[in-house]
């Protein structure tokens, strides 16, 4: 395991929190190697998660955009929607082994809430979800699912009451009771030892890519695209690619420009070194070090740092970084939703906008595969807002008729 990518990561945290970490760090080098443990998240990824997903040819746009081969790795087709399952359910898991009782966990848009409890509620673990109020008012959907999972759902109104202060409400739980609880955090980001564990956990997406493309064309693919908030499903994606003569690219929240705070564009925009949430990587910040506030069309891709091995990856040029606008993210979930019958979710179609971008300036004989981070019913509410607001708010006002508040 790496303490540090380059100069980025390592473990910049109180010395309250020092002793979880360390118990963190032995129960996973101890764990996840067991051949009980493996044999054990392996049945509940295939029986319950629905793994392995597929990898699907894009029939209709390779012969539309008349480039490389499209394939569509399709993660929205796990349970609870997308990717964040596979990481859920691996922490989850080893908080059982390590004898813990309950689970804590932060969450923003509330998709990986939604994958701790849904995990929690199949081991039987008690669960807690720390959320800003902000959060909890924008994503009502997700807190009502939670709370069926049978978590508790802890409204964080300290701060900006956003993603950043659930994630420093967690941390302060945790130092609190991490004799019972275990922190499951969300992306492969945070201290040591949580970047490396989270993409140990998402890489069955990239070498499931590998095994299904050596299968069906006998060779690699030549670019994998996939979109990144803090970072997870990229690095899952790419990890098992890091050493071959693979294009890898990641795709950020152009969101509605470039000045500060339009977007969450970090690699390919103005972002600078910090140290924040305990890892040193790159952040959009002032020169205080003030954190900026970040917009995107997607709830997923606005987190304001990025997972240090990326940086590093990034910054050593392995991985290219593009954005892509809210606009051209919307144009793209409708490309894909009508010539392939697949609804992304709008995180995942900022990879899509890359795709339509970089498939036809590619030969025939190559290919090329994006990630499907996540299906997009979800953002129905956003969607169908954007791309046929009168109708979708004449339906909001119908099925409020006769209601009192
Ligand atoms: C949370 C989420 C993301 C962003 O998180 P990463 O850690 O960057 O993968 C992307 N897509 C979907 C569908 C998500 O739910």
């Amino acid at each position: 395991m790496s303490k540090y990518f380059g100069e980025f990561g390592g473990q910049y945290i109180g010395e309250v929190l020092k002793p979880a970490l360390f118990e963190l760090e032995c129960a996973v080098k101890e764990i996840i190697p067991s051949e009980k443990f493996q044999a054990e998240l392996l049945k509940l990824l295939k029986t319950y998660a629905g793994r392995p997903t597929p990898l699907c040819f894009a029939e209709n746009l390779t012969r539309k955009l008349n480039g490389s081969k499209l394939y569509i790795k399709l993660e929205g087709l796990a349970n609870t929607g997308a990717h964040k399952i596979n990481n859920a359910l691996g922490q989850v898991l080893i908080a059982k082994y390590m004898g813990k009782r309950k689970v804590i966990a932060e969450t923003g848009a509330g998709q990986h809430g939604v994958a701790v409890a849904a995990s929690s509620a199949k081991l039987g673990l008690e669960c807690e979800i720390f959320m800003g109020a902000i959060d909890v008012e924008r994503q009502r959907p997700n807190v009502f699912l939670m709370e069926q999972y049978g978590a508790k759902v802890t409204v964080v109104t300290s701060g900006t009451k956003i993603l950043k202060d659930a994630v420093n409400a967690t941390l302060k739980s945790w130092a609190e009771c991490s004799d019972t609880a275990f922190y499951v955090l969300g992306s492969a980001l945070g201290p040591y030892p949580y970047p490396d564990m989270v993409a140990g956990f998402q890489s069955i997406i990239g070498n499931e890519i590998r095994k299904d493309i050596l299968d069906i064309e006998g060779r690699l693919p030549d670019v994998l695209i996939a979109c990144c908030g803090g970072g997870s499903n990229a690095i899952g994606t790419f990890k098992p690619f890091i050493d071959d003569k693979v294009r890898l690219v990641a795709v950020e929240a152009g969101g509605i420009g470039d000045k500060p705070g339009e977007n969450a564009v970090r690699m390919s925009g103005s972002a600078s070194k910090g140290i924040v949430e305990g890892y040193k990587s790159f952040f959009l910040q002032t020169d205080e070090g003030q954190i900026l506030a970040t917009h995107s069309i997607s709830a997923g891709l606005d987190y304001p740092g990025i997972g240090p091995e990326l940086a590093s990856l990034g910054r050593s040029g392995r991985i290219e970084f593009m954005k892509a606008y809210d606009e051209e993210v919307l144009n793209a979930y409708q490309e894909f939703a009508q010539n392939e019958g697949l609804i992304f979710a709008l995180e995942s179609a900022h990879a899509a906008a890359a795709a339509l971008r970089i498939v036809p300036q590619m030969d025939k004989n190559t290919i090329a595969v994006v990630t499907m981070s996540g299906r997009g019913d979800k953002d129905i509410f956003i969607t169908a807002k954007s791309l046929d607001a009168e109708n979708w708010i004449k339906f909001l006002k119908s099925e409020c008729d006769g209601y009192e508040y």
